[in-house]
């Protein structure tokens, strides 16, 4: 534990109240607020002190949408961006301001409740769900590729994420078979929750 966090510094009655609080998924503003905790090091000490049953716990609870509500964020400050700068351009300074204002909020939400304090962060985020899109589709089409990621995964100790990912290629196998091909392709959702 860095000495220098304060969250780690806490009583260890209020950290581990401050932990439970993170991990049922509350935001962390309202954990900040709740606590009387700065949001900047609540995200720190959750991204990088976290014990590891409670961040897998926590990445269940909240990581399954972060990547799309924070693209969603992002485009709010892209728009806003866009605003501001077309209402500075044509001289509208009291439009600019207020465009200026809503930039910052999205991106405060981005940084302080959402962890994500770069723009790789972000990206990386969006891969993912791209690597999940990928795994979920190639394995609906070829449900051996399925199999042998979902036993590679058991193989990992990940049976968390082999088990969904097998029923997938199940499904898959069941599609395919002409008798039962009214069998519904499963969402992404199924390999992912
Ligand atoms: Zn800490």
């Amino acid at each position: 534990m860095a000495r220098s966090c304060t969250i780690c510094s806490l009583d260890t009655s209020v950290r581990v109240a401050v932990e439970h609080a993170y991990v049922e998924g509350q935001p962390i503003a309202r954990i900040a607020r709740r606590y009387a905790q700065s949001p900047d090091a609540l995200g720190r000490h959750f991204r990088r002190h976290l014990a590891p049953e409670m961040r897998s716990t926590a990445s269940e609870a909240r990581s399954v949408d972060l990547g799309s509500i924070a693209d969603r964020v992002a485009a709010i400050a892209d728009d806003a961006r866009t605003a501001r700068e077309a209402a500075h351009a044509a001289g509208r300074t009291l439009d600019a301001v207020r465009a200026g204002d809503a930039e910052l909020r999205a991106l405060a939400m981005i940084s302080d409740r959402l962890g994500i304090d770069d723009g790789e962060t972000l990206s990386t985020l969006r891969d993912f769900d791209a690597v999940f899109e990928a795994i979920a589709s190639t394995s609906w089409e070829h449900p051996e590729i399925g199999h042998a990621l979902a036993a590679s995964l058991a193989e990992q100790g990940r049976d968390d994420l082999a088990g969904p990912l097998a029923e997938h290629a199940d499904r898959a196998e069941a599609a395919a078979r002409p008798l039962t091909a009214t069998a519904e392709r499963a969402p992404l959702a199924a390999i992912t929750a």
